[in-house]
């Protein structure tokens, strides 16, 4: 079969592309390396859609950050994404830093970010309680917001395949098929695939992919990365976004709340050479901490409960986006997706499906599209009424498997026989947030790991938590026999 598209990578580019290419009257594939959708930079980052007055006046990133923010309301209503609009500050520690937040002010009317305000000393601390003494002023904005990451990148990736899109896991892109000059399709560890259209959202990797096209080989991917801690939310609330003033870095160390009300300090921004270094440092922990503090500085380190690391694609020379279609006759190239590539996505979407209209491509609505993907609510979000009925026609529900977050049994099989079956115990921590409590999983994994065997019907000793070679149960003790 010869698709129309065929995408690759997962993350929350390639799946709302995947999704609004759905939309149309196309048929498209998307192949994925690992073992989950979403598992690159889409779910390690601030997971903050920014209002847009950061990037440079006319670059992609300005003109897409912006639209891409306004698009965020109506896509989170269709796909039941868990998003609020919380507005951001940007805080001034000094006299002298007073004098970026008006620089950013200006940048962000240039940019046409909405709302955009100066705040006072007072009216900053009226506004933060908790915030550093030496604070001075800030900016607001009104239409940043906090989402899901997880959520919304595998949410837009099942509802295109709910709509017909084909997904194959597992599946590593190694080389294009050329015919008579033109990409006709992609060899990869699962064999040969072929499409009018090849579109690289390989994040990190996307330089790789384009150089193999012949395109840019002068340009080239940095991965910057950002080192995080996250604070347990029985210990410490904060319900504010806070940024301090960037600098050449980047936006700088933040402190914001997470959508389920965890507490984040980070990103670090750190050239690194190696794409793999996706790992936490005593160096780049200690200025995270540092960092939060210096903005925020009543929270005490014995309440951090995990920590993690993203890395950042920056696209050197430019430093922007760079997103074109068929310079390179069947290759749509979406590289350079570096922060705020989130908050952008949909409006990455939007506009590469513009830039195919002009090429000629016709786009035509498909009668059966369904925009809408019903939530599977989980039991903890049900009303008392609605859990006695639930576990009345299904006892799983009954059984709490992760305490911290009231995760179910039922709720567990309903992602592991979902239209992208979990298959890992993080792909199930993803679509479900179990194990992300205080206890970080102690009192859930040998639950979840039974099962994932169970269900799946491998062996426990096969049942990984992120794929390859992670996993959990090496053998058995002392000679027992293990019963699942
Ligand atoms: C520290 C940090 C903080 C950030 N904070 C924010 C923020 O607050 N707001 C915001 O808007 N943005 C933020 N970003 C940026 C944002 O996370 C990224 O721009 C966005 O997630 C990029 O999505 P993507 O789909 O391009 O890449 P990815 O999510 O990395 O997806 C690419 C996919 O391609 C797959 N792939 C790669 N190579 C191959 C291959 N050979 N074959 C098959 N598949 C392949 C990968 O496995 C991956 O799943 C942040 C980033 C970092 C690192």
């Amino acid at each position: 079969m010869v698709y129309d598209f065929l995408i690759i990578g997962s993350g929350i580019v390639g799946s709302l592309l995947g999704r609004e290419l759905a939309r149309h009257n196309k048929s498209v594939l998307m192949i994925e390396k690992h073992v989950d959708v979403g598992m690159g930079t889409s779910a390690a980052n601030s997971a903050i859609v920014h209002a847009g007055y950061d990037p440079q006046p006319g670059s992609f990133k300005a003109k897409l950050n912006v639209r891409g923010n306004a698009l965020w309301d109506h896509l989170a209503a269709e796909l039941f994404i868990p998003f609020r609009r919380t507005g951001s500050y940007v805080v001034a520690l000094s006299e002298e830093e007073k004098k970026t937040l008006e620089k950013l002010l200006e940048q962000g009317r240039q940019n046409g970010v909405p709302g955009l305000r100066l705040l006072s000393e007072e009216e900053t601390k009226q506004r933060l309680p908790g915030i550093s003494p030496q604070a001075r002023g800030s900016l607001f904005a009104p239409t940043a917001g906090i989402i899901d990451p997880f959520q919304a990148n595998f949410f837009a990736c099942e509802n295109a395949v709910v709509n017909g899109m084909k997904l194959l896991l597992e599946t590593r892109f190694e080389d294009f098929l050329w015919e008579e000059g033109k990409i006709c399709g992609v060899r990869t560890n699962r064999g040969d695939f072929y499409a009018r259209w090849v579109v690289n959202a390989a994040g990190i990797f996307a330089d790789e992919i384009m150089h193999k096209a012949g395109v840019h080989p002068d340009f080239h991917i940095v991965p910057r990365r950002g080192q995080y801690v996250v604070l347990d939310r029985n210990s410490f609330s904060w319900d504010k976004v806070v940024f301090p003033c960037p600098t050449e870095k980047g936006k700088g160390i933040l402190v914001t709340t997470t959508i389920h009300g965890n507490t984040l300090v980070g990103p670090t921004s750190e050239n690194v050479s190696d794409k793999f270094s996706l790992f936490t440092t005593e160096e780049g922990l200690r200025e995270a901490i540092q960092g939060g503090k210096r903005l925020v500085p009543g929270w005490d380190v014995r309440w951090i409960i995990a920590q993690y690391a993203g890395l950042r694609a920056t696209l050197m020379p430019t430093k922007d986006f760079l997103i074109e279609v068929g310079e390179v006759p069947g290759f749509i190239n979406i590289c350079g997706i570096d922060s705020p590539g989130y908050a952008s996505a949909p409006a990455i979407a939007e506009y590469v499906v513009e830039l195919l209209k002009e090429k000629g491509e016709n786009f035509e609505l498909k009668p059966d599209f369904n925009p809408i993907r019903e939530p599977r609510r989980l039991l903890k979000h049900l009303s008392p009424e609605e859990r006695r009925q639930r576990v009345a026609l299904s006892p799983a529900y009954g059984r709490i498997v992760c305490r911290c977050e009231e995760i179910t049994e039922g709720d567990i099989l309903a992602e592991i026989h979902g239209p992208i079956p979990a298959r890992t115990y993080d792909a199930l921590k993803r679509r479900t947030w179990l194990g992300t409590g205080r206890c970080q999983g102690g009192f859930d994994f040998p639950r979840v790991i039974e099962i994932l065997s169970r269900e799946t019907g491998v062996a426990v000793e096969e049942v990984t938590k992120k794929g390859g070679s992670s996993r959990f149960v090496f053998g058995s003790v002392r000679g027992e026999h293990h019963e699942v």
